[in-house]
């Protein structure tokens, strides 16, 4: 794969219009990648995100981050959408499709980057989908596939709840199998790791039920559209990465090196 191992700057994904992103992005030797990852809960996608960005050097867009940027810079300023969309995830419900697509919409620049993208937590309904497919047709920009991460419902509680999220950068750690160098601080930013509010039992059981309900049926959509790449979740982080990588390089040799 490249070396490109530099993350893109997200500002204009995670504040939206007018931000712009500081850093330029970098445009990968082979091809920007286009790619939609797909899991339940747990299966570890965010960490994937995060390494496939720094080896393909397509942004990380999560909608799930720019809900938690939102909430972090506090509720002065929110709009009244935002404040609903805020209460659904902590309850660990679904955000409507409704705000979600406009929050998409907002940032349609994110999904022509030169650079590429992987997109983390959207779609989450057959409707987000369709509205996604419409929305890159529009910019005559192509998906190239769905990487669906599968792993069995015990791994992911346990998980869920050993997940720790630092509170400043955003990174993703595990208090057994992925830990920070020092317990409770974050390896890359010295920031300080939290649970997330949503990786309470009470919200993880919600969560699943909503993934079984609106998120499972976008892997038979994808597989109809012959986009969809599935991956066993079992291991470590760095494994996972092989296997994608490699099931990446299958699809298109030349641009994954
Ligand atoms: P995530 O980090 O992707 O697990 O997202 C955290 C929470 O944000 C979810 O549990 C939902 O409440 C909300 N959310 C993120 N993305 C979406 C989406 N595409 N559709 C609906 N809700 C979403």
């Amino acid at each position: 794969m490249s070396d490109v191992n530099m993350k893109p700057d997200r500002a204009a994904w995670l504040k939206g219009p007018p931000a712009a992103c500081n850093l330029p992005p970098t445009v990968p030797a082979g091809r920007p990648w286009r790619l939609v990852l797909l899991g339940p809960p747990g299966a570890g996608k965010g960490t994937q995100a995060e390494l496939l960005s720094e080896n393909l050097g397509a942004c990380h867009l999560s909608t799930g981050d720019i809900f938690r940027a939102a909430k972090a810079a506090g509720q002065c300023g929110h709009s009244p959408a935002m404040v609903v969309a805020l209460e659904a995830m902590r309850r660990g419900e679904l955000v409507s499709d409704a705000t979600v697509l406009d929050i998409l919409r907002e940032r349609t620049g994110c999904l022509r980057c030169r650079g590429g993208f992987l997109l983390d937590g959207f779609p989450r309904t057959v409707a987000q989908a369709q509205a996604l497919q419409q929305l890159l047709d529009d910019q005559s920009v192509a998906l190239h596939g769905v990487i669906s991460y599968e792993i069995p419902v015990p791994q992911i509680v346990a998980r869920l709840s050993g997940r720790r999220t630092c509170a400043n950068c955003k990174a993703v750690f595990h208090v057994t199998a992925r830990p920070p160098k020092v317990a409770g601080i974050c390896d890359q930013c010295g920031g300080k790791l939290i649970q997330r509010e949503d990786d309470r039992p009470e919200s993880i059981r919600v969560r699943m039920e909503a993934y079984h309900k609106s998120t499972a049926p976008l892997i038979d959509y994808y597989a109809r559209a012959r986009l969809l790449i599935p991956i066993s979740a079992d291991g470590d982080p760095d494994e996972i990465l092989q296997r994608t990588l490699t099931a990446l390089r299958r699809l298109i040799p030349a641009a994954a090196g």
